[in-house]
């Protein structure tokens, strides 16, 4: 069915995309300045066209929290900055397993194994590098879900060992526009991460690459890192939405955007990524209230990160059930059934609610973004 809203730029723009076209720089820069309620619609019609009408969840560990070496100034931690979070070695397998069968048991389709750390070395710390890969076996072997990592950068050997390890999508966040990287970060270049995605891509690995809104991009820095995901060629694209952590140099800066800018964002990666899903990840918490939460599902989203981010919590599973459920969609199930009333019911959300179990929230390490 065409799309028709009466606004030529983004009817144009749907038709194309629903003919298999991708959309270029210009198409997303006009697009990113139609409004917003347009914009909604045809997000979710691209989104229903190549979609199944599901929304992914997945959920992470932070295996290992702080002193990372490099100063992204979003990141609680960095060891630049003094922001007086928990810092932890890697967890060890057993630790990592135990937060996998949570995520499993909330409804989480993928778990994503997340090292706070410019990178993961083989050669120079073998034996967390083998913790890293024990980890990764034992997961695969005894819960149903499809296990991702996040381990910084690689090199074409470590990629290669993850790749043939089962590891499904590596997750490494392009962070903002090519422009505005340097604004963010010194310690290393937007190349530098372009390149470590290369690298798990020719190693075999699907690609998790994404953004955080909120930084004070432009919205045409927006539309650029989004470009420059198309180049790279992702199937996930995760939208961070800034949740300035005291002590950070972004907290310190004058950053905000709005609900509609973020929604408007998510239809427009929508129609530039038809294939990937666009995933809700850290922050949408803070800078959406609780009633406008399941509005970037109807422009378009569809997945989820679920329970807690790196080092800021999250909300239950089961709030996010309600979302998706709001939205008009429903949770994937391809990997891991599950029943989602009893999720809520355990989570003490909805009308089957019991009164909330601690252990069953996926509450795990300090939950960021990498
Ligand atoms: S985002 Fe990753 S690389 Fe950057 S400071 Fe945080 S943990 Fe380190």
């Amino acid at each position: 069915m065409v799309y028709e809203t009466g606004n030529t730029t983004v009817d144009d723009a749907v038709d194309r995309v629903l003919a298999g076209e991708q959309l270029d720089r210009t198409d997303g820069l006009a697009l990113m300045a139609q409004p917003v309620d347009v914009l909604a619609q045809a997000g979710a019609t691209v989104r229903d066209a190549f979609g199944d009408g599901t929304v992914d969840a997945c959920s992470i560990v932070n295996a290992k929290a702080g002193n990372c070496a490099e100063d992204c100034g979003f990141c609680a931690q960095s060891v630049h900055f003094d922001t007086g979070i928990d810092t932890y070695d890697f967890l060890g397998p057993e630790k990592i397993l135990e937060a996998a069968k949570r995520a499993e048991r909330d409804g989480a389709q993928r778990f994503g194994i997340v090292v706070a750390e410019k990178g993961v070395s083989k050669e120079h710390r073998p034996e967390e590098w083998e913790e890293v890969l024990e980890s990764i076996r034992l997961v695969r072997d005894e819960c149903e879900l499809e296990v991702d990592a996040s381990l910084g950068i690689l090199t074409a050997e470590e990629a290669r060992i993850l790749a043939d390890e089962g590891i499904n999508h590596y997750n490494h966040n392009i962070e903002t526009s090519p422009r505005y990287f340097p604004e963010i970060v010194n310690t290393h270049s937007f190349e530098d991460r372009v390149q470590t995605l290369k690298t798990a891509k020719e190693a075999g690995m699907d690609l998790c690459a994404g953004v955080i809104l909120g930084m004070g991009e432009t919205p045409t820095d927006r539309v650029d890192a989004a470009i420059a995901l198309q180049d790279i060629g992702i199937s996930s694209l995760p939208v961070n939405v800034l949740n300035p952590v005291e002590g950070t140099p972004l907290a310190e800066r004058d950053v905000q955007i709005t609900t509609e800018e973020i929604i408007k964002t998510v239809a427009v990666y929508k129609l530039l990524h038809p294939n990937s899903r666009v995933r809700l990840t850290g922050g949408r918490e803070v800078n959406l209230d609780p009633d406008e939460q399941h509005l970037p599902l109807e422009a378009g989203a569809d997945g989820l990160l679920t329970g807690d981010y790196l080092t800021t919590e999250g909300q239950s599973p089961a709030e996010d059930i309600e979302i998706v459920e709001r939205a008009g969609l429903e949770p994937n199930m391809a990997v891991n059934e599950f029943d989602p009333v009893e999720v809520k019911r355990r989570n003490g959300v909805g009308e089957s609610a019991e009164p909330a179990d601690e252990s069953a929230s996926s509450a795990g390490p300090e939950p960021g973004d990498d």
